[in-house]
Parts: structure tokens; sequence; C-alpha cells
């Protein structure tokens, strides 16, 4: 399949940039006191910034309606290599980096080995699943808080992190509805095996209740905060970061965010699912109904050498599986990128 796309108006558009603004809470609340437009912070937006992902979008915006933010705010790609992507950030040193949590996990490993050359004070994290271990290995890596946050290209600001560290749902702005795998009403506490999603933000391409295809916990209980908001815990989609042979002979990674960008926007493969068999070989398997599936292949192989070569592995093999259905992960979305063993912090 395509993925969606999404179209939002001005006022959604105007809801997302506010609810992300005044929710979030401040890790340094007397800083934003001071500085409430973020003027003093150089922030590193860190992602795939070739591909369509909506947090791109909403950062160019907010360079176009805030230029005083646009001197203070980069952003930088991860499909470069990690060494390069590592000289821009050392040669910015940001005060905040605003990522997806298998890049912050990336750039704690690096900073491991001393290669950081800035002290981060916040991290703002997104996009993926955020578990407890990589919040802990990314705030001990790089010795400062991480704020969470729970959004999709339906809807781009669903949840945000209180100081209490908790998940609140922004259910003024939307309709969030945990259900079993037969569609019925999952009670609150108890983990569903899909969420529907209604927007009551945009009136241009309504949503109403969207499979989003997370699973989520709706808790009853009210925060310590006093916010009055739902309480919730997600479990989105977890694909994994690989760790393949380098030229050097060290271990690169590989971001799952860079791979399914390259899959998707070089390749333009949707349903695939690539697996990690040893450190120089990856297993690459399609979806059984595209009929150009060898073509497709071959465009993935073609992007995958390419990459591999960007970023210094010593060499890289794909095999493919064609007509085999991709198997589904840990959460109801199958998962896409697997890695051979998983990260002991993962
Ligand atoms: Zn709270």
């Amino acid at each position: 399949h395509q993925p969606g796309v999404f179209v939002q108006d001005a006022r959604a558009m105007a809801v997302y940039d506010a609810l992300e603004a005044l929710r979030r809470s401040a890790p340094r609340p007397l800083q934003r006191w001071f500085d409430p437009l973020l003027l003093a912070e150089r922030i590193a937006f860190v992602g795939a910034t070739t591909g369509h992902f909506a947090s791109m979008v909403s950062m160019q915006r907010l360079r176009q309606l805030n230029p005083f933010m646009a001197q203070s705010l980069r952003c930088f790609s991860i499909l470069q290599s990690t060494s390069t992507l590592l000289d821009e950030l050392n040669a910015f040193a940001p005060t905040v980096i605003a990522t997806y949590p298998t890049v912050a996990a990336l750039l704690s490993d690096v900073a491991a080995q001393g290669a950081l050359h800035f002290a981060p004070k916040e991290i703002w994290t997104g996009g993926e699943t955020l578990s407890a271990a990589v919040r802990r290995h990314v705030e001990q890596g790089l010795g400062c808080m991480v704020r969470n946050s729970y959004g999709a290209s339906e809807f781009m600001s669903i949840g945000w992190e209180c100081q209490h560290g908790q998940m609140h749902a922004n259910t003024d702005w939307l309709i969030l509805e945990p259900i079993d795998a037969q569609g019925q009403p999952v009670p609150p506490g108890q983990v569903s095996h899909s969420t529907l999603l209604t927007n009551l933000a945009n009136f241009v391409q309504p949503l109403i209740r969207y499979d989003m295809g997370d699973q989520i916990t709706v808790h009853k209980e009210r925060c310590e905060c006093g916010s009055s908001l739902p309480v919730i815990e997600v479990q989105g989609r977890r694909d994994d970061p690989l760790l393949m042979a380098g030229q050097d002979g060290r271990l690169v990674t590989l971001l799952p965010l860079a791979l399914t960008t390259l899959l998707e926007d070089d390749a333009g493969v949707f349903d695939f699912q690539l697996r990690q068999q040893d450190d120089h070989t990856l297993v690459l398997r399609l979806d059984p109904h595209g009929a150009d599936a060898p073509a497709a292949a071959a465009r993935c192989r073609n992007a995958l050498e390419k990459f591999a070569v960007t970023q210094g592995l010593a060499r890289l093999r794909v095999r493919t599986e064609l007509g085999r259905p991709v198997t589904r992960g840990r959460s109801g979305k199958p998962q896409r990128i697997v890695a051979q063993i998983q990260r002991k912090h993962g």
C-alpha cells in the first residue's frame, strides 16, 4: 500500500504548534521563564531531512513563522555518514536536540566514546517508541533530561510529557479509542491491540476513528501533576538499529529511520522487512502482491549498497525474499527493521 497523505489546514497546524509549545513540560523551568521563545538556545533537529516526515515540515514552518528562531534552529540529516553528522553537530554545539529515540541512543553511544564535544541540556524525542531502557541510556550517556512526545502524521501532537514524566493525551483536541483485535473497546488499564484516532482540530481532512495500529494503555488514575488530561502509555512501531561491520574493523550503526526513508523515498517500496542475518548480510523481504517485485528489489539493493558506502561499511550483501508475507512485530504494526541480536539497552 501507499502511505496515507494527510492534509492539515492552517488552523490544525496552529493547534499542533500551540500544543507542542505550551504543554511539553520544560526540564529547565527557570530557563524557560526567562527565555520562553528559546532564543538563547541552539536547537538541532536530527532526522531524515529529505524524507516526508511531518516533523520536518513542522520545523520548516517554525522557521518561517519565527525568523528569530531560524538562527537558533538547524536541521541535520542522518542520511549522511555518522562522522560527517558528528562534525556538523560538534560545530553547531546545540543546547537542545530534537530527534528520534534511536538517533538519541546512537549519540549517547558516541558520547561514551568521547566523540561528542558539547553537552546538550535537553533532548526532545518523538516519532518512535521510547523504551525505559533507551531513555536511561540516553539520559546517562548525554547527561541531561529527555522529554518525549507522541505524535503521528495523522495528528502531530497526540501526547506530551509532564514534569512527572507521564505522557498525557491531548483529549480536548482528539479522541483516542483503545480497541481489541475484534475492534471492541478496551477498558482503562489494559493494553490495546490498536487505537482509533479522531482528530477534532483538522477540518480540511476530517479523520474519524482512524486505525493507527499503535498499542496504548489509557490510565484512569489522575496524574500527580494536576492535569486532568488522561495519562497514556504507548507502544508504537519498534524498529531496531543494525550493527554492521565497518571498514576499519569497528561496528557501524545503521539507523532504522535512515533505512526506512531510503527504501520508501529512493526505492519506492512501503511493505517490506529488512532482517539482519550477520554483520555483513541483510535479508530483504518484499510484499507478495507487488507485480514489479524483482524491479523493486533491485532498486532497494541499489539504494542500500549506496548507503552502505556512505556509512563506511566493509561490504554489504543483500539477499532478497520475494513473495513472502511480512511478519508482524511486537506491536500490531509489522516490524520493518529487525536486528540479529537485540541491543542490551533496547
Ligand atoms: Zn502529569
